[in-house]
């Protein structure tokens, strides 16, 4: 648990989120600001900046928030999905605590935008 991290209050329940889905090393929520029909954040429970630092730290926690990436995209209903883990400031990160994007729901254009 970081003090200041919003997304370790959202896990302990402190800041509201519309919880999809949870598990003993995961949170997933709906995204305030959704950029496709369906867009959830996975996050591991645990307090790490990004996905590199969570790898590096913890594989097995890692592994796990992937199984939680598919099982979210096929309750949201879809056999197509996009995951993206913004990495840094200069890749669009403004959270950091790790998470991964699951967008689907919607023909998705490639390359991003
Ligand atoms: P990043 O830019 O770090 O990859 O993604 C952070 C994401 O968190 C953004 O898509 C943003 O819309 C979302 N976000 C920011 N604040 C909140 C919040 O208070 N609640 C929820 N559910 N999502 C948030
Ligand atoms: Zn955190």
């Amino acid at each position: 648990m970081s003090d200041d991290c919003l997304f370790c209050k959202i896990v302990s329940g402190d800041v509201p989120a519309e919880v999809v889905a949870e598990n003993e090393h995961t949170v997933a929520f709906r995204d305030i600001s959704p950029q496709a029909a369906s867009h959830v954040l996975v996050v591991p429970r645990e307090h790490h900046p990004d996905v590199a630092s969570l790898a590096a730290a913890r594989p097995e926690v890692a592994a796990a928030l992937l199984v939680d990436v598919a099982k979210v995209a096929r309750a949201e209903g879809s056999s197509s999905f996009r995951l993206v883990f913004n990495t840094g400031p200069d890749a669009g990160q403004t959270v950091f605590h790790c998470h991964g994007h699951v967008l689907s729901g919607e023909p998705l254009g490639w390359p991003p935008r």
